[in-house]
């Protein structure tokens, strides 16, 4: 596609980085036809809530909704929910539909997200969470008589739905194989503190063993362990990482490892583009590919990408300080910036004990990532440096 000249445009995944690029397409003055495919029914909605305020019970799943029919309507967006893309020819720019529909477009963006890793078994009261009905299946069990739920992985489902149903009063153990919930994405101090709340308000944290197997009739009662010990469990939730959802992409002519493989301006083949949580670009600012799968990355990357389509390769590289919260029980946890390989780490204010504080990782004398705990305006001061390129030593200075 030359840049400007695109007629038709097609959006492959209607979730939240699928909606912000019909979004962005507009904005940017596309007025050509626009098709958004969708393999579920809903209109585009929101996930983060579905782990937080609808497990909850605070939030009716409607609540989630990102859009509607008449404001995609006034967006002069064609649906195509509820219909799975099944393939893509990179060099023809056309994508196959379940319902035998074929789109032939000028212009491509791929925003299929990513779905979670199962663990093999037929076994009832196995739950993961990404969808409003895994959420709906999920809270109709944890509304049932108190349980033992556990929960096997302490990232971020792990750690959120543990907090939620304990909130709900129910008896949760969590599972995680790291020696410490958290270390590979905030290092071994910042797990430390977030395990310790999670056994401060009754959670069985049981790290540095995995789930062997789980045991039960038709429904789960046991998990095993690979220490060999077992746990108790009415319910079971999964929490064990996501799968880029790429398979439909197998032949389209496209690089597929760990998602889609982008340049820097997010372009994976001419007139085709990707983003949100199923893109793999590489990052100039931290040196190395990065596939970010957090909210504030679907929003971002459809705003550049929509660009890129439109506008050509003058649009430059997608380069953000990544950022995303995580809210548990009462503290909210907020992260910008990338923890890898970080060599340097303080905490600027506050203390662990009073779990409220912040904190600065860096790499190789750079400031790489702040984070905070119940500190939101540290996070947005330093996220700023950390745009700007500053030293560790220089953000020690401005604090
Ligand atoms: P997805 O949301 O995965 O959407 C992709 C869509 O494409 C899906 O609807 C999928 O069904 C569809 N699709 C897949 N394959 C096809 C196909 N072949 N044809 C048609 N459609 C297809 N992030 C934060 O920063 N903070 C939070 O607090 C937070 N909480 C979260 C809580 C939960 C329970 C979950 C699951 C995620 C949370 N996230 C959070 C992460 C955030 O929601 C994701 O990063 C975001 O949803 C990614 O959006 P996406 O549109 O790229 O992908
Ligand atoms: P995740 O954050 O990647 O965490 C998965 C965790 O499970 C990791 O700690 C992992 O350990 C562990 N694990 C992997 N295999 C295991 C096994 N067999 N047994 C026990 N533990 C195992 O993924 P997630 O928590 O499943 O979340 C799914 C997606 O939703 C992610 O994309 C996440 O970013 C997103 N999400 C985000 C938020 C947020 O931003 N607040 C909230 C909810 C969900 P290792 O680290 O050792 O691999």
């Amino acid at each position: 596609m030359r840049d400007m000249d695109a007629q038709s445009i097609v959006v492959v995944g209607g979730s939240l980085a699928g909606l912000r690029s019909v979004e962005a397409l507009r904005r940017a003055g596309f007025d050509g036809e626009l098709h958004l495919v969708g393999d579920e029914a809903a209109l585009p909605y929101d996930r983060p809530p579905l782990s937080k305020q609808v497990l909850a019970g605070d939030w009716e799943l409607e609540r989630t909704f990102l859009s509607t029919h008449d404001a995609l309507a006034d967006l002069d967006v064609r649906l195509h929910l509820g219909d799975r893309a099944i393939a893509l020819d990179s060099a023809q720019l056309s994508v196959v539909l379940a319902s035998g529909v074929v789109l032939d477009v000028d212009g491509i963006v791929i925003a299929t997200g990513a779905r979670p890793r199962q663990l093999d078994t037929s076994l009832g009261g196995v739950h993961t969470l990404r969808t409003q009905r895994d959420a709906e299946a999920l809270r109709s069990e944890l509304l049932e008589t108190p349980s033992r739920v556990v929960v096997v992985g302490g990232g971020f489902i792990g750690a959120e739905v543990a907090a939620t149903a304990r909130g709900l009063g129910h008896e949760v153990s969590l599972i995680e194989m790291m020696d410490i919930p958290f270390e590979r994405v905030l290092g071994r101090e910042v797990g430390s503190v977030l395990t310790d709340i999670h056994r401060s308000h009754g959670v069985e944290v049981r790290s540095g063993v995995g789930c062997a197997r789980l045991v039960g009739a038709d429904t789960v009662q046991q998990v095993e362990l690979t220490d060999g010990s077992s746990v108790d469990a009415d319910v079971v939730v999964v929490g064990i990482g996501v799968i880029p959802n790429v398979e439909w992409l197998e032949g389209s002519g496209l690089t597929l490892d760990n998602g889609v493989v982008c340049d820097e301006t997010l372009l994976a083949a001419p007139g085709v583009v990707a983003v949100g949580d199923v893109v793999n670009w590489p990052s100039t600012r931290f040196g190395e590919p990065m596939r970010v799968e957090h909210w504030q990355n679907a929003a971002l990357s459809a705003q550049h990408a929509a660009s890129r389509l439109l506008q050509g390769e003058s649009v430059g590289a997608y380069d953000p300080v990544p950022w995303f919260w995580s809210d548990q029980y009462d503290r909210k946890l907020q992260l910008a910036g990338h923890t890898a390989g970080f060599d340097e780490f303080q905490i600027i204010d506050g203390d662990k004990e009073s779990r409220r504080f912040a904190a600065l990782y860096g790499r190789q004398g750079k400031l790489t990532a702040a984070f905070g705990m119940n500190r939101p305006r540290h996070v947005m001061k330093f996220r700023v440096m950390i745009e700007a390129g500053a030293s560790f030593a220089e953000a020690l200075a401005a604090v």
